[in-house]
């Protein structure tokens, strides 16, 4: 049952009430997780859109960035923007330690500036069943390259925006930002169910 799940969001900073409010509709708890404590006895992590650099800086300020790796190594974890930076092998920008879950190198802000963000629908194809996600792209990364270990799940106009590498699920681009489940679901059912 989903609903057992206990899933983290990491709430240092960044969109992470949406992740939370998409985890309730689910009828998940949801935990904020702002402190090293709060990683503990979670079964998944959801790493949020919003500033990476900061997001690097509070990691380290919390002293967060041993347990916080620990548990994206072994659990079912999410990266949306930031969060996909976050969890790469590499990153071109020197500010940024990414985690390295993921073996991907990605590009800060390739599709440009706030004022270039976009709506689109993305078609998935998981387990044989396409779908349709509406995803926005909000001065999003971009991959310049990937592992032989990672899967590509979607792309948008040839980039690839949805992937993943064993326990870990990274996208380019935020789906919660509006009501629709699907990739939260899939997220839940594929990774943190697998790897509880
Ligand atoms: N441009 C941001 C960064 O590099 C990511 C933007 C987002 O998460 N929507 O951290």
């Amino acid at each position: 049952m989903l609903t057992g799940l206990n899933v983290g969001v990491l709430a240092l900073q960044g969109d992470f009430e949406r992740h939370l409010y998409r985890l309730h509709a689910l009828g998940l708890k949801g935990r904020e997780v702002r402190r090293r404590e709060d990683l503990a006895g979670l079964d998944g992590l959801i790493i949020p859109g919003g500033e990476s650099t900061t997001m690097n800086l509070l990691i380290d300020r919390f002293e967060m960035r041993e347990p916080l790796t620990d548990l994206c190594r072994t659990k079912g974890v999410w990266g949306t923007c930031a969060g996909m930076i976050m969890l790469a092998r590499a990153v071109d920008d020197a500010r940024i330690k990414p985690l390295g879950i993921i073996d991907i190198s990605v590009q800060r802000n390739a599709y440009g500036r706030q004022v270039h963000s976009f709506h689109t629908s993305i078609s998935v194809n998981w387990n044989g069943r396409p779908r349709n996600l509406s995803a926005s792209f909000i001065r999003a990364p971009q991959v310049a390259a990937y592992g032989p270990e990672v899967k590509v799940l979607a792309e948008y106009e040839k980039n690839p925006v949805l992937l993943s590498q064993r326990n870990c699920l990274v996208s380019s681009f935020h789906t919660e930002l509006n009501d629709d489940l699907t990739l939260t679901k899939y997220y839940l059912e594929s990774f943190v169910s697998v790897f509880k």
